[in-house]
């Protein structure tokens, strides 16, 4: 009963240790969720402003380019110039000149910002002038891959041109031109004097210029990156993961992530082997690019897959005016690492507990077994000293403390004892009373101490004198004894009596008080009776007849039997 409460309440310890821990667990995770998506929306509105900035800097920027009176007017030449002869600048002096001269002026412009190509394009989607000639008099590669930009863009708006394909080769940096790079486009209408919109001037932008590195600053611990993309959910960055990707074969060896693939769901993590079962064009938009590409801001701390169906947290913004969306995402197993990390630490405290108050709980049965088993061994030996304890008192209450013969005590029970054995055998049974004649005397002149010895010395030896084991020498009281003789006829009982006050004569104890003439020693007076028990009888019978003979033994004159 007590083993069980005790596993009861050690088992309810360590429901309520495993419980808090628990609680502690599911406070902390929730704790490190929402300081998670704190980061990742501070990273990603961080950016996003960051972004916001520079590309307004650009824009106020190209609209003052194309507000300079020089510029207009070299731009309402060419334009002149190509309505009286259009696509031919050879045959055109004044459109030579013009472009030349525009040329010139962009060059200026562009190497202040470090800019890499510009157009100005007409009215009719026509690059009228540009860097280089190859492009020259083609439709406008804005026009074909963002035609809502281009139109907004006649319609009065400086606009930021999220990456797109280039229609040029363009020079990377171990100085090849290389086909389809992702370029980037600033634009702005240009008005004449009366405000009406002739042309578009657009920059053609480093896109490994400030547009990635802003966006690259997000790039927090070993998996969170900061990424850009269009209303397609075309990836208008560069991923931190380019080398997974081109493992994976997202990303072909030579190519760069920026433009290279859309923002879908694989339906799996890619990184541990999973393929998608359709094409990747098929694949739905992922949580996130989902959600951002309806125009929508948002956070995720669940968990999704993102385009390389790892499972991640993010946070995203999308922006209209800018026309992309930003996110940034982070590895579910790296955010969780310090909530592991607790969680590792709290099993591993509760497993302790556990075991060190399960083991608490097996050292105490095993204790108990052994402390029940040495106290059975002392219960055991406790016993065997109290019955040997019992015998020795036993044995002491059945002696005389001062003759060291049997007492009245014993006496008694063998006279009963032996009256019913000589009864059932049909034996006498003899009986002898010894009173020490004039004993008062003896104590009153010898002194008490004397007497005792005195005392001591005749029950000695009355007991030496019976020499069979059945015989019982016994203090009756005061200075009288008795012996019990079974199996022991008058005459042998007599014998005996006149045997022991012999011996007590013999034995000569100095006695100059006696009153026994001739006598100077001590004797004794004995009364002697004998029977054979029958049920009409009883052992006090016995007695008196043996009182009746010893006073007769005393009235004779003492030291005799009778
Ligand atoms: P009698 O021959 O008639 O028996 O004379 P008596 O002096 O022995 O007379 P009585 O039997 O009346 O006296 C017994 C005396 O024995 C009285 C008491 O002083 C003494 N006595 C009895 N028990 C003890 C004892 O245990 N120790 C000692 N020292 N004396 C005892
Ligand atoms: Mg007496
Ligand atoms: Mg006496």
């Amino acid at each position: 009963m007590k083993k069980l409460s005790w596993f009861i309440f050690t088992f309810q310890f360590l429901f309520l240790v495993s419980g808090s821990a628990w609680l502690a667990l599911d406070s902390i995770k929730e704790e490190s969720l929402k300081t998670i998506k704190g980061s990742l929306q501070t990273v990603t509105n961080t950016t996003h402003e960051a972004l916001y900035i520079w590309i307004k800097n650009r824009q106020s920027n190209i609209i003052d380019i194309a507000q300079d009176e020089t510029f207009v007017l070299l731009t309402q030449q060419l334009l002149q110039a190509n309505k009286d002869l259009p696509h031919d600048i050879e045959s055109s002096d004044i459109a030579k000149t013009a472009l030349q001269k525009l040329r010139h002026f962009m060059k200026k412009k562009m190497e202040a910002q470090q800019d890499i190509g510009f157009f100005i394009i007409s009215t009719d989607k026509i690059n009228i002038a540009s860097m280089r000639d190859s492009n020259l008099y083609e439709t406008n590669v804005i026009f074909q891959k963002r035609p809502l930009f281009f139109k907004r863009m006649f319609e009065g708006e400086t606009l930021f041109i999220p990456p797109i394909n280039s229609d040029v080769p363009l020079q990377v940096k171990s100085g090849e031109f290389v086909e389809n790079l992702p370029t980037i486009f600033i634009g702005s209408p240009i008005y004449d004097h009366q405000q009406r919109i002739i042309a578009l001037l657009t920059l053609r932008i480093d896109p490994s210029s400030d547009f990635s590195r802003v966006t690259q600053l997000g790039r927090i611990g070993e998996s969170g990156e900061t990424y850009a993309f269009d209303n397609k959910g075309m990836l208008l960055t560069n991923s931190r993961f380019e080398k997974q990707l081109k493992q994976i074969g997202l990303v072909t060896s030579q190519a760069s992530s920026m433009l290279s693939f859309r923002v879908v769901d694989p339906g799996g993590n890619m990184l541990d082997g999973y393929i998608p079962k359709v094409k990747r064009s098929q694949l739905p938009l992922t949580f996130m690019a989902d959600s951002a590409i309806k125009g929508e801001s948002g956070f995720n701390v669940d968990g999704y897959r993102d385009y390389r169906g790892v499972p991640v947290f993010g946070s995203w913004v999308w922006d209209d005016s800018l026309g992309f969306g930003l996110a940034t995402e982070i590895d579910v197993e790296e955010a969780l690492v310090p909530n592991y990390k607790t969680r590792n630490i709290l099993i591993l405290a509760v497993f302790s507990i556990a075991s060190v108050s399960l083991g608490g709980f097996i050292v105490w049965i095993s204790l108990e077994k052994q402390a029940n088993a040495k106290l059975k061994e002392a219960h055991a030996k406790l016993e065997g000293i109290v019955a040997e304890r019992t015998k020795e008192l036993q044995a002491l209450s059945y002696q005389d403390g001062l003759t060291e013969i049997a007492n009245r005590r014993k006496f008694d029970q063998s006279l009963d004892l032996e009256w019913h054995r000589a009864m059932r055998h049909k034996e006498d049974l003899s009986l002898i009373l010894i009173d020490v004649d004039f004993f008062k005397p003896y104590n009153d002149n010898y002194g008490h101490i004397q007497g005792d010895k005195c005392l001591k010395e005749v029950a000695q030896l009355i007991e030496k004198t019976s020499l069979r084991m059945t015989d019982i020498v016994a203090r009756y009281g005061g200075e009288e004894f008795v012996v019990l003789l079974p199996s022991t006829t008058l005459e042998q009982a007599k014998a005996f009596a006149e045997k022991c006050r012999k011996q007590i004569i013999e034995q000569n104890i100095e006695h100059n008080y006696t009153q026994i003439d001739s006598l100077n020693c001590v004797s004794i007076s004995l009364g002697v009776s004998s029977m054979v028990p029958s049920v009409s009888d009883s052992p006090s019978s016995l007695i008196k007849q043996a009182d009746l003979q010893l006073y007769l033994a005393k009235s004779n004159g003492r030291n005799r039997v009778e």
